[in-house]
């Protein structure tokens, strides 16, 4: 669909609106404000989606703003990997800003209102802060620190900046109606004292501003016109007016705070608070493990830039909470491999196939497609020989009409091979087949042109010659939670709903043309799934991550359930 057509989500409709009220098109402008207390996962996505869609849309600036307010949990790592992976969904950025870079004039400001008596110091403790707030059916009331006097409010607020005060004793309030209908207005917090180096600021700062005071008026400092945020500050909006009633001037633009659903994955945890948990608790193995849903796990899982905007814009915005499936992010990526794929072959559970009519010591380079569905991938050569690998499951010794595999008796065609049949089969003490012995129809090579090279039967497996053969640890990965809202559940811990086989690993063998293969080279496997090369990978030690199935094994599990 072109831009044109595509109907405008509510986001738009907001902006047309504005637009056709006389708000110039020059003075469009987006941000994105990530905190750098953690990664990017999914969601995030949704909001860079939207936010950069918007100056795409629109030809307009988006800047990129880290909310740094809290040196407590921020750090420059984050910071870096924020960059990389807006980066890598391909978004560009017109500034780099911080909200730290705000905090002399947020001080300034903060000077102003307790001249102007609009805050105060509080230096109760928060237990009785909370007591006097009320609760959202019953008003608040005024605390004894509300009407100290300016020079007092003024010294004691210096004496928080200089350090002289302990971290918890005192907060500079808002003074705004204790009684309000929205708590948000009942005598916010405006600092607080922290007496922590900040990534950028290190210890100029021991008062650090709160979200409310510094989100609107970084807005207005860097003239957005559009303030995008998720549904949980629609309560803060009040607030953010109020403040920027004080500080916005009647020539300077007025940012518009609007807000929409956060994206909510099934079977998976979104919040930075919770997925930093499983990082430092060793549930995972760091950020950016192929089962987190943060774009660097997804990234490493096998996931494409293109996958994962497809994914945002498929599933769109809303207005209103809801979960998104984690199927529909399978089938973006699925459908978008389907496309890029190169197919090659590898066996993940391998029995070992001895085609007894093949001339002993003979191998032959066959000539493979890369890719049905795209004619300029070109081709490959395979290598084929006497043995062969093919997956376990892929033979029985006897099955009924519908096992369009190897059996006893019945043929098979090898993909971009001969057509083969399953003669005999030896076994161990336990029963289990570990050599089947097959003969092979030596006019069958596909694409000789040759009669029996059009022959029908009915299945095609894929195999890889043992001794061409390159081991390769394959890792399976599962979903992480067996629920569909683990952290939706009342007084049971989300991860309690961990999924103990969420990873798999296994020794397969690949066909040698992957050696050449490097860092996050995808690929399909042939009748399993879409893998990508992992970064533990080494020369000796080939290491693939699997991407997705090509079938979902939850669409079954779930029947039987
Ligand atoms: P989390 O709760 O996961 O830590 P956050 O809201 O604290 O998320 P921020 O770094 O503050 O994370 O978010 C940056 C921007 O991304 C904000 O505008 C926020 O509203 C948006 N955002 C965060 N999570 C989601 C989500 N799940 N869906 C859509 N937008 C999101
Ligand atoms: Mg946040």
């Amino acid at each position: 669909m072109s831009e044109e057509t595509k109907a405008l989500n509510f986001i738009e409709q907001i902006i047309e609106e504005d637009l056709a009220n006389g708000l110039s098109k020059e003075s469009l402008r987006f941000r994105f404000p990530p905190e750098p207390n953690g990664y990017l996962h999914i969601g995030h996505a949704a909001s860079i989606c939207l936010n950069f869609g918007l100056g795409e849309r629109y030809n307009a600036p988006v800047n990129l703003r880290f909310d740094d307010t809290n040196p407590a949990k921020e750090e420059q790592e984050y910071v870096d990997a924020i960059k990389k992976d807006i980066e890598w969904l391909g978004f560009k950025w017109d500034k780099e800003l911080y909200s730290s870079n705000y905090f002399d004039q947020l001080y300034q400001w903060a000077l102003e209102f307790i001249k102007e008596g609009k805050a105060y110091i509080d230096n109760q403790s928060s237990a009785e802060m909370a007591a006097q707030k009320g609760t959202p059916t019953e008003p608040g009331i005024d605390g004894p620190n509300r009407n100290r006097s300016v020079e007092d409010n003024l010294a004691l607020f210096a004496q928080m900046k200089n350090g002289e005060l302990e971290e918890g004793s005192h907060v500079l309030r808002a003074k705004i109606d204790m009684k309000h209908n929205n708590m948000h207005m009942r005598d916010p917090i405006m600092y607080r004292i922290l007496k922590k180096d900040h990534h950028r600021t290190g210890d100029t700062w021991c008062i650090y501003p709160m979200y409310d005071w510094t989100h609107g008026q970084s807005d207005y400092l860097e003239q957005v016109s559009h303030s995008i945020c998720t549904l949980e500050f629609k309560s803060h909006r009040d607030l953010y007016d109020s403040y920027l009633d004080k500080v916005c001037t009647e020539k300077d633009l007025r940012p518009k705070q609007r807000e929409f659903a956060r994206r909510n994955l099934s079977y998976t945890v979104m919040s930075k608070r919770k997925l930093l948990q499983l990082v430092e608790e060793g549930v995972v193995n760091g950020w950016d493990d192929p089962r987190m849903p943060t774009i660097s796990g997804l990234r490493r899982r096998g996931y494409t830039a293109n996958s994962i905007r497809t994914f945002s814009e498929t599933a769109g915005i809303s207005k209103r909470e809801n979960v998104t499936d984690v199927a529909l992010l399978e089938f973006c990526i699925k459908d978008d491999l389907n496309k890029s794929a190169p197919r090659v072959m590898g066996v993940l559970d391998p029995v070992k196939v001895v085609i007894t009519n093949y001339p002993e010591g003979e191998e032959e380079w066959l000539t493979a497609e890369n890719n049905q569905e795209d004619e300029a991938a070109g081709t490959r050569q395979v290598p084929f020989s006497r043995e062969i690998y093919i997956e376990k499951e892929d033979f029985r010794e006897a099955a009924n009409k519908k096992f369009f595999r190897l059996k006893l008796g019945k043929e098979v065609r090898l993909k971009n091979a001969y057509i083969i049949k399953a003669e005999s089969c030896t076994k161990d003490e336990d029963g289990n087949v570990i050599e089947i012995q097959c003969t092979y129809d030596a006019d069958s090579r596909s694409g000789s042109g040759s009669e029996a090279s059009q022959r029908k039967v009915k299945g095609t497996l894929h195999w890889v010659s043992v001794q061409h053969a390159v081991p390769a640890e394959v890792r399976i990965y599962d979903r992480l939670f067996v629920d569909e809202a683990p952290d939706g559940h009342k007084d049971v811990d989300f991860k309690d709903f961990l999924n103990p086989d969420s990873l798999q690993i296994i020794n397969a063998f690949v066909e040698p043309s992957l050696k050449e293969a490097k860092d996050l080279d995808r690929f399909q496997f042939q009748r399993l799934g879409y893998f990508c090369v992992d970064k533990d990978s080494t020369a000796d030690k080939m290491v693939f991550n699997r991407t997705v199935a090509l079938r979902d094994s939850w669409a079954k599990k779930e029947v039987k359930k």
